[in-house]
Formats: C-alpha cells, sequence, structure tokens
C-alpha cells in the first residue's frame, strides 16, 4: 500500500505530539522508509532511493540480506529470547568469532544491546579495573547517550547536560583541520599531541583509568587522526597504567577498507585493552559489545547481565551477517568502492566552492561544505544538500562540531555502478546547494 504525501504529514504531526522534541528527524518533510534491497530503500509514497548513509546507522552490509534474514526467521520460529542465565549456542559461537577477530590474546567478549550501552560496560570495567573514575576523552567525540557515556563525549551538540559522573579529561588529536594544530605535518602533529597529552597527565592528580577514543570520528564528521597517533598515545598510557578503550562502533567489521578494525591504523604496541562494537554487525539487529583482556573484562566481582543482551535471535543475524561479509571480503570491497568514490568526489569538490576538503577512509566518508568562496562551515549549506540530493533519490547523512560536513557510510556492499551514480547525484546536489547558498 502507498501511502500519500499527507499521510506521511500527519504521522510526522503525531511523533512530534507523542515523542520527545529532542529527538530529531532529517529533513524538512521527514522520510518514513518501509523497505529496503540491496543498497536501496523505498519510502511510505514509493519514492526508492540509493542509500548512502544506512551502512553506518545498522545495515553494514546490504538491506533485506537474504542470509541474514533466513538465519533471524529460523532463530525467531524457534524461540526468540531465554535468558542469559541460560546456556545460550549462538551466543557462545558470536562471542568465539568476534574474539578471535579481535586480535585481543585471551579475549572475553560481553553482548549488549547498543553502543551506547556497550561503551557503559567498556567504562564500568575500566573504572573498576583502575579504581579510578577519571577518564580521558577525545575532543569532538561522540560515545553514546547514557548518563556516563554523554559524560565522555566531547561533542557538545551532542552533549544534553553538562553534569558528568566522572571527571573527564579532553584531549587534542581527533581533528586537526582547524586551530593552532592546522598546517602541522602528521609527525609534528602527532608530537604536539602526545605532548599535551603528557603535560594534561603530569597536572592530574591520581590514576586515570582509560583513554577512550573513535579511530575515525563518526558523529564527529569522519575525521581521522594520522596513522599511528593512537600508537604515540599508547606508550605514554603504558608508562601510567591506562587503559586504552577503542569504541569501534562505527568503525568496526571492515568499513575503513585498510583494516578490519579503525584501531589498526595505530597499531604499533598492539591491539586495546578494550574494544567496543554495535551498529552494524546485526545489519539491522540491536546488537552490542565489548571484547577486552580477560584480567580486565573478569575484573567485577558481582553479577552484571544484560537481559537482551546476546540473545539469539541476534546473535543468528550477527553470525550470518559476519560469515557474509568476510566470504565476499567487503572490507576489500570498501577499500576499492570506497577508494574510487573518494577520487569521484574530489574531482567533484575541485569545481565547486562550497565544499573545503573531502576526506574518508574505505566507506566512510565525509564532505566539509563551507559558505561558497569562504572557510567557514555551512550547516545551512549542509542541510541543503541533503534536501537536494533527497529529491534526486539519494540518501547522505551529516555531522560535525556544526553540521556543516556530510556523512557518506554506504552499505558495505556498494557497487562500482552505485558508488558512480551517487557521486553523479551528490555533485548535482552539491550544485544546487552552492547556488542557493550563493543567491541568498
Ligand atoms: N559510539 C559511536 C562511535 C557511535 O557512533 C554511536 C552511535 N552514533 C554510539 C557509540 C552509540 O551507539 P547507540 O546509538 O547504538 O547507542
Amino acid at each position: 500500500m502507498t501511502h500519500t504525501p499527507q499521510d506521511t504529514a500527519a504521522l510526522h504531526a503525531r511523533h512530534q505530539a507523542v515523542l520527545p522534541s529532542w529527538l530529531s528527524l532529517y529533513y524538512e518533510h521527514p522520510l518514513e522508509l518501509t523497505h529496503g534491497e540491496g543498497r536501496h530503500v523505498w519510502d511510505a509514497e514509493g519514492n526508492r532511493y540509493l542509500d548512502f548513509f544506512g551502512g553506518i546507522l545498522t545495515t553494514m552490509t546490504a538491506h533485506a540480506l537474504p542470509e541474514v534474514t533466513k538465519a533471524v526467521s529460523e532463530q525467531a520460529g524457534r524461540i526468540i529470547h531465554t535468558s542469559t542465565l541460560y546456556l545460550s549456542r549462538p551466543m557462545v559461537e558470536l562471542a568465539e568469532r568476534i574474539a578471535a577477530l579481535s586480535g585481543i590474546p585471551d579475549a572475553r567478549v560481553f553482548f549488549t544491546t547498543s553502543g551506547t550501552e556497550a561503551n557503559d560496560a567498556a567504562i564500568l570495567l575500566a573504572t573498576a579495573y583502575r579504581r579510578s573514575n577519571q577518564i580521558l576523552a577525545m575532543r569532538n567525540s561522540y560515545h553514546g547517550r547514557s548518563f556516563s557515556t554523554v559524560g565522555v563525549t566531547g561533542n557538545t551538540s551532542w552533549s544534553p547536560t553538562s553534569l558528568s559522573p566522572f571527571q573527564t579529561l579532553y584531549v587534542h588529536g581527533g581533528v586537526r583541520s582547524r586551530g593552532p594544530y592546522a598546517g602541522l605535518s602528521d609527525g609534528e602533529y602527532i608530537a604536539a599531541c602526545v605532548a599535551d597529552l603528557e603535560d594534561m597527565l603530569q597536572q592530574t592528580a591520581g590514576g586515570v583509568a582509560a583513554l577512550i577514543a573513535e579511530p575515525v570520528q563518526g558523529v564527529g564528521g569522519f575525521t581521522a587522526p594520522p596513522d599511528g597517533l593512537y600508537a604515540a598515545f599508547r606508550e605514554v598510557l603504558d608508562r601510567h597504567g591506562i587503559l586504552w578503550v577503542s569504541d569501534e562502533v562505527q568503525t568496526g567489521w571492515g568499513r575503513t577498507g585498510d583494516h578490519f578494525w579503525g584501531w589498526q591504523a595505530h597499531a604499533g604496541k598492539g591491539p586495546p585493552d578494550l574494544l567496543t562494537f554495535a551498529k552494524g554487525i546485526g545489519n539491522g539487529m540491536a546488537i552490542g559489545g565489548v571484547v577486552g583482556r580477560a584480567e580486565v573484562v573478569n575484573t567485577l566481582s558481582a553479577n552484571s547481565i544484560s537481559t537482551f543482551g546476546g540473545s539469539p535471535v541476534t546473535m543468528a543475524a550477527g553470525l550470518a551477517n559476519l560469515s557474509y561479509l568476510l566470504e565476499h571480503d567487503l572490507q576489500g570491497n570498501a577499500r576499492r568502492v570506497g577508494g574510487l568514490l573518494i577520487e569521484r568526489l574530489r574531482a567533484l569538490a575541485a569545481g565547486l566552492d562550497a565544499v573545503r576538503e573531502v576526506r574518508g577512509r574505505g566507506l566512510m566518508i565525509g564532505v566539509d561544505v563551507v559558505r561558497p568562496g569562504t572557510d567557514e562551515p555551512s550547516p545551512e549549506a549542509a542541510s541543503l544538500v541533503l534536501e537536494a540530493a533527497r529529491e534526486r533519490g539519494l540518501l547522505i547523512g551529516k555531522g560535525g562540531q556544526t553540521g556543516a560536513t556530510l556523512r557518506i557510510a554506504p552499505p558495505l556492499s556498494l557497487t562500482v555502478a552505485e558508488a558512480e551514480e551517487g557521486a553523479g547525484l551528490l555533485g548535482e546536489a552539491l550544485r544546487e546547494a552552492q547556488s542557493r547558498t550563493a543567491a541568498s
């Protein structure tokens, strides 16, 4: 059944009347997506879109991937959930596979239902292990929406409260395009950030529990530090006994193309102590979790369970999805097709003065939008691009501290033809937004 635009508008009005004001929606006329296939989704009015954002939202591999649908429906037909108080074969199997992939020797895995809860668990473990409630986090970071994860979120547009259960110290390193670090070489930048970290630790009384960091900042606008930054941090952390928690909620499972995990671009001194994951691993089913060194994960002295974390139906999805992406080398696909897409977008940007930078790793690509001819980030222009892209049948995201970065993260199975098509549509949308911004 196809709805009219009026039906969608009525649903929007009901949404606004009953859901919180801060649960913001994309687009002036928000979308109601009703089904998907591969890299495409359809709205309730029957319009089809190429999905250049859903890959990072949840649908990492492909919409309605038959292998995942089959695994979920077979498991749901048997039993959806029992309790983590009983043995579960799918949970043990997925934990074994993730432990083996983590690169952490003697790894232990704990499943949750979201990225927020995964990071919350990591913080609980790190603070309990180190007996400290001091945490290092990165400026411009995002780690979740709970009280604890907001307390380590440096991106203030996603920090709805300034209260925090921790003493959080924010470190430089996530974004260098602006401010005093702009213009430094990679080596100089790393040295400056390390010196800043050392200085901060010298001025901090007591032992810090952990550094939590996204290898590529997601909500923060897909900004990656130079390779090796976290390896250089690690040397300092090790000297102080501070744990390294890598938030791989957006960067895991091959998305960055060159590596399976984002931390592997910083692998100088081996894997992090704890690594958190969520979003795409279930290809749309609610899975999150933390994997880490046994000594740290086993630190809790009382019971701590997540009622739905590790439910058989989500684990079945995770197992089917993981098998698919490994068997089809989707990490390699992210590297190849993502590389081509970045090239196309850079070529486009060269002719547009509303674009300041195109950057990316694999299928995680950020495009900074500015007021044409200036260096000033323009969230208004970014919103215009989103709308213009939607009108042309392309969905993209936005982010960054001011919302002026376009975020492109298609499902990992994106084809070359779809990459070319999406780049063309985005080019048209950028040109339209540029001419409208220049005219206003
Ligand atoms: N960490 C990162 C890096 C994220 O991008 C997100 C979600 N945007 C989260 C944590 C929180 O995940 P969730 O929304 O599943 O709670």
